[in-house]
């Protein structure tokens, strides 16, 4: 599919179609726009016959608004997959939170991406296809971009779907592409210590953001199956030589679960683990599911725990829930769509 490809591939597949260079370059743009194939105007009808197999069929199947102004977006591909991306508004610009995977396997209990299992991995392009379907629907081109940032936090764990996830990095961040500052893009993971050195070696501006959600191992793997695989301690090693590689400043994510992880103990535990080290703490009440039986705190409760975190010298702060009244939360608009509720 020709949305995975990089300005210098487009132009190698121009000329396996014996096609000159320009004509790379025009697709090469048209696809940075979201153009349909109807759409693009300056390429002749034959040459769309002899593209259309490869050329990105990925649309906007609905937008559902919230009343806080966030935007759900439901993309289908051509095999009838279909993923959730959402737009947030804030102060600075444009985010935009994309999925990496249609569906996810790492069966966390709370999160709604994971309910069903993996179904398959985005491509590179069909990733980088989210954001320039949102950036075309906010009026934007590749010169007068909308989206300033971008949150691999959508269904699916990106690291799971490594070669990809890299690949779309590297394409949404080129000149020739969006140019998206790697600085503005942040990708989420459960923690595959693995992947997550692997990932240091690229040494990508990035942020790299752990979800942790816990801070007993006994505790983590009741709740994120992952955990049986990596220990909390092992997470942190690998984050701190991240750090070293990269000068990245990580990010923790910690969803407050009522009765679960947001005792007073779970604040200190936290805090003598990330003591020291240059990272910042994200709270986050818990969006609960109905399927499964976890219930969030409250905000109130949540900035408790925040200050708790202040007082002992974590950086932390509750992030702002959207979207809410729309499913706001991973995979959950999804599976509604699934399930025809
Ligand atoms: N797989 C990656 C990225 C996708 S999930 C990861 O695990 O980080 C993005 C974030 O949303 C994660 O921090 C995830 O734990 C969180 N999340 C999932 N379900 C949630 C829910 N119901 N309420 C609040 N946060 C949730």
């Amino acid at each position: 599919m020709l949305a995975d490809f990089s300005y210098e591939e487009m132009k190698i597949y121009a000329k396996v179609k014996n096609l000159p260079t320009f004509r790379g370059e025009q697709i090469f743009e048209a696809i940075l726009g979201a153009k349909t194939l109807e759409e693009i105007s300056n390429i002749p009808n034959a040459l769309k016959e002899q593209i259309r197999e490869d050329y990105p069929d990925y649309k906007i199947e609905g937008v559902f608004e919230s009343k806080d102004g966030t935007k759900k977006y439901i993309i289908s591909y051509p095999d009838g997959n279909i993923v959730e991306s959402v737009l947030m508004k804030y102060k600075y610009g444009y985010t935009v939170c994309l999925s990496t995977q249609v569906g996810c396997r790492m069966g966390c209990k709370f999160c709604a991406s994971t309910l069903n299992g993996l179904v398959r991995n985005l491509t590179a392009g069909e990733i980088l296809g989210q954001a320039l379907l949102i950036n075309r629907e906010l009026g934007g081109t590749k010169k007068n971009r909308m989206i300033t940032n971008i949150v691999l936090m959508g269904s699916g764990e990106p690291l799971d779907n490594y070669d990809n996830v890299c690949k779309f990095i590297d394409l949404v961040s080129s000149q020739r592409g969006l140019n998206v500052s790697q600085r503005n893009i942040s990708l989420s993971t459960c923690g595959l210590v693995d992947k997550i050195d692997l990932l240091a070696e690229k040494k990508y501006n990035i942020t790299l953001t752990i979800s942790l959600h816990s801070t007993t191992d006994e505790k983590r793997r009741e709740i994120m199956p992952i955990a049986n695989r990596y220990s909390i301690k092992e997470i942190i090693s690998a984050c701190k030589r991240y750090y070293e590689k990269t000068g990245r400043r990580i990010y923790f994510e910690y969803t407050l679960i009522k009765g679960v992880n947001d005792s007073e103990k779970d604040v200190e535990r936290l805090s003598s683990m990330l003591r020291g080290f240059n990272c910042h703490v994200n709270i986050i009440p818990l969006n609960s599911v109905k399927e499964r039986n976890l219930i969030g705190t409250t905000r109130l409760e949540a900035y408790k725990f925040s200050d708790k975190l202040n007082e002992k010298k974590i950086s932390a702060t509750v992030r702002r829930t959207m979207g809410e009244d729309i499913e706001g939360a991973c995979g959950q608009l999804r599976n509604k769509i699934l399930k025809g509720g």
